[in-house]
């Protein structure tokens, strides 16, 4: 069987339903699983209809299984373990794996992971709908993970509409976090630095790391000052002592010779 490295993670050849992802989808994850098309979430930043090539009223009519999913996620699965792969496996890019649907699917798909020797990783936006799976997750290998925006139900409801309200999602990071559970927050996208740099200072006791980005495609993207929200930022993270991640659209804003980890270790 025939494997390759890139910088993003270690892909097996001929798999397409677990896969090292590029770019900067790469940054979040060394393998990622996408069991749905469409999400219910419905944020409005979304940039994935645009790389499903799907309407984006279909995309927010709500979240559908892959066919033939699972069979095809354990088929890659197999080839992975048969490789010793042991890397997270996040879901998903494509959809979030707890959209207000039917999620009986993620739940089937970390099994099907945790059956072949991979660890798991979600990233959601689905605040507590993400414990009925928090039996699945090992302190030693796997990652909760939650992108927020705001601190601010309304702003929340404005860019997000579909998603749970922000107090839902610092819900979820608590209770895996006293569980003892890696947790990360994915402060991507940052539509108001303001409200980015508040984020850090009401969860940075129950978050292991977080990931900060900008935002693409808004008007935002041109005006704000993003060099001084970086410095900013990273002072704030390193006066927390907290693990970070700059992503690559800030990093010409760090230091020379930032201590900058892609791959964080992701367990306690
Ligand atoms: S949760 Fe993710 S996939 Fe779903 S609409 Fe929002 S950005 Fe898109």
């Amino acid at each position: 069987m025939i494997y390759y490295l890139n910088a993003d993670g270690v892909s097996v050849r001929g798999c397409s339903y677990i896969y090292a992802p590029r770019g900067q989808a790469g940054e979040y994850a060394p393998l990622a699983a996408n069991p749905y098309r469409g999400c219910g979430h419905k944020c409005a930043y979304c940039y994935v209809p645009r790389v499903t090539k799907q309407d984006r009223g279909e995309f927010n009519a709500g979240a559908v299984v892959r066919g033939n999913y699972l069979d095809e996620l354990r088929r890659d699965a197999v080839k992975y373990q048969a490789l010793g792969v042991t890397e997270q496996v996040m879901i998903s890019f494509t959809s979030d794996p707890y959209h207000p649907g039917d999620t009986t699917t993620t739940r089937k798909a970390l099994e099907i992971l945790i059956d072949h020797g991979l660890g798991i990783c979600t990233l959601t936006k689905g605040g507590t709908r993400g414990l009925r799976d928090i039996d699945l997750f090992r302190r030693d290998r796997d990652a909760f993970a939650s992108t927020l925006t705001s601190l601010d139900t309304a702003f929340s409801r404005k860019w997000e509409s579909g998603a749970a309200d922000p107090d839902d999602r610092i819900a979820a990071l608590k209770a895996f976090h006293g569980r003892g559970i890696f947790t990360w927050v994915s402060l991507e996208p940052t539509i108001d630095v303001e409200a980015s740099l508040s984020i850090v200072d009401a969860t940075h006791e129950f978050v292991d790391l977080y990931k900060v980005g900008r935002v693409n495609y808004l008007p935002i993207t041109k005006t704000e000052d993003w060099e001084s929200y970086t410095h900013r930022m990273v002072n704030r993270l390193q006066q927390l002592g907290k693990k970070h991640y700059i992503k690559k659209d800030l990093q010409p804003f760090l230091p020379e010779g930032y201590h900058n980890p892609l791959r964080i270790p992701q367990h306690h």
